[in-house]
């Protein structure tokens, strides 16, 4: 009860409505809950067989759910799964109290979510709210099916898909005319997996501001966990007035991702493993992309997607706003994607460039197919370049005391690290200890997400404001 109480007191500033999961709260007295909060109240005393805690009779169960709508719950949560001789009595005498019909699909169970919302639809309750397991972000479609079908019949919903991949299900749930969703309490555990904070969605994704005309955009990886963009793209479309929301979607399925939830996205932003993959589902390439052979951002045009890489210029223009490239000899550490597009750039710009890395024939294989130079670790001394980059993530957190390349080399050099978490690796403090020009990551970082900003709405980021979340993001 005490939990239960604190968590409502700090969650009242971001949550419409209370749900009260009456199965989870110990000797739970409805009156001081109900009581303890001005804002609508749905009281829930899920059974175990679907997948709460109330261990009792369904006629307990009942009577519990009976006493609070008399005690004036708002709502209470009836399973589609308890059957009709449990949902008659409260659909037929349910007064001033609001009947939510909720049906939970167990992880791994296969199920027909247009043959669920017939079900639902027939029981006649007031709000039809339907929650199934994700694994991959493209199963959100099933979600946003199944609201834009209640939307249709004019019937209030409520469809998400739990777990990480359907985060986006919970954030865009005005976009497709839920009449809600659920979120978690500030200081307590979530009740449900991929569940958000309130706050988080009120503040970071606005997500109750939202409407069918709002752009989506978004993150495609896996994992994407990690990932800075919704910290950066959503107050950055906040400050510019963009009616547009910025999502974290894990795919593991590009292609069914592309054909289900592709249709509703304006853009997304494209991490790894995808950036290769991605090049066969744009319509159109960039001639950057195409020749480094890796797609980071994808932008929809009337002629279909358009796929670019911001990276290269990001890198280079971060790098070149200490010193030009051209004419001077640049040594890149790594052979992976990253490396990649710093090369392709460095060399389109004049500079002689040369890769490393640790696995040689990889380097070797890449060289070659730029046209740039293979240079082996175990032949390099400190005269051999003037600008090093490093495009390994050797040096990034958990593992900040490590640095790809000895003090020795350093000294006097341009040294660009794409690693930006930390900002400062220990690389470019070395560097700076010994007379160097460190470039940080940070830069490129920021110029490539400013860039992608730009081709997902038309007007310049706030760059300012960018390094400000990413310093508070470190
Ligand atoms: P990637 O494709 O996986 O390539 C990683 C490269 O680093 C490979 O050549 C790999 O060598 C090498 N490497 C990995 N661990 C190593 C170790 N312990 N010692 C020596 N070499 C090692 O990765 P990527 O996409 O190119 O990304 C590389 C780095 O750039 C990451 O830290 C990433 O966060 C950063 N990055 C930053 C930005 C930015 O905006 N600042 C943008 C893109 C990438 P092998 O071939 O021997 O495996």
């Amino acid at each position: 009860m005490s939990d239960a109480l604190s968590q409502m007191a700090s969650s009242a500033p971001y949550a419409d409505a209370f749900e009260l999961r009456l199965d989870l709260i110990r000797s739970a007295e409805l009156a001081v809950l109900l009581l303890a909060t001005p804002k609508p109240v749905i009281a829930t005393c899920r059974p175990v067989w679907q997948g709460g805690g109330f261990a009792g009779s369904e006629e307990r169960r009942m009577e519990i759910l009976s006493a609070a709508s008399l005690l004036g719950a708002d709502y209470i949560d009836i399973e589609l799964d308890a059957g009709k001789k449990f949902h008659t009595p409260f659909i037929t005498r349910r007064g001033e109290t609001g009947i939510i019909l909720s049906h939970h699909v167990p992880a791994g169970k296969k199920f027909d979510s247009a043959a669920v919302y017939r079900r639902m639809r027939g029981v006649g309750a007031d709000v039809m709210k339907f929650a199934f397991h994700a694994s991959d972000a493209w199963e959100n479609r099933i979600a946003f099916d199944f609201l834009l079908r209640a939307r249709k019949d004019r019937c209030k919903a409520v469809a998400i898909a739990m777990g990480e991949a359907g985060e986006a299900s919970r954030i865009l749930y005005r976009v497709f005319g839920a009449w809600g969703t659920y979120a978690g309490t500030e200081d307590g555990k979530t009740a449900a997996p991929g569940q958000i904070r309130a706050r988080l969605l009120k503040e970071l994704y606005r997500a109750d501001q939202r409407s069918p005309k709002t752009m989506i955009f978004g993150v495609v990886g896996y994992p994407v966990s990690h990932s800075k963009g919704i910290h950066v793209h959503n107050p950055l479309f906040a400050l510019a007035g963009k009616d547009a929301v910025y999502c974290r979607f894990p795919v593991r399925n590009l292609r069914r991702f592309i054909s289900d939830v592709g249709p509703f996205l304006r853009g997304f932003s494209v991490t790894l493993p995808h950036k290769k993959a991605m090049l066969s589902f744009a319509r159109k390439l960039d001639p950057v992309a195409s020749a480094i052979g890796a797609v980071n951002t994808m932008v929809r045009t009337k002629n279909g997607w358009w796929g670019t890489n911001t990276d290269a210029a990001a890198a280079l223009d971060a790098i070149e706003r200490v010193t030009r490239v051209s004419g001077k000899r640049m040594l890149i550490l790594g052979a992976g994607g990253a490396a990649r597009a710093i090369a392709y750039e460095a060399a389109r710009r004049g500079s002689m460039v040369s890769i490393a890395n640790r696995t040689e024939s990889r380097a070797r294989k890449l060289a070659l197919e730029l046209g740039v130079r293979f240079q082996p670790l175990r032949s390099l001394t400190p005269d051999r370049f003037d600008i090093l980059a490093n495009a390994t993530p050797v040096g990034m957190a958990p593992r900040a005391d490590q640095t790809p390349i000895a003090g020795r080399f350093l000294k006097g050099k341009t040294v660009f690290d794409a690693v930006y978490n930390p900002p400062t690796t220990r690389l470019l403090k070395e560097t700076s200890e010994r007379g160097g020009t460190a470039v940080p990551g940070t830069e490129m970082y920021v110029n490539q997400g400013a860039a992608q900003f730009r081709l997902y709405t038309g007007v310049a980021a706030n760059i300012r404001a960018m390094k400000r979340i990413l310093l508070e993001q470190s």
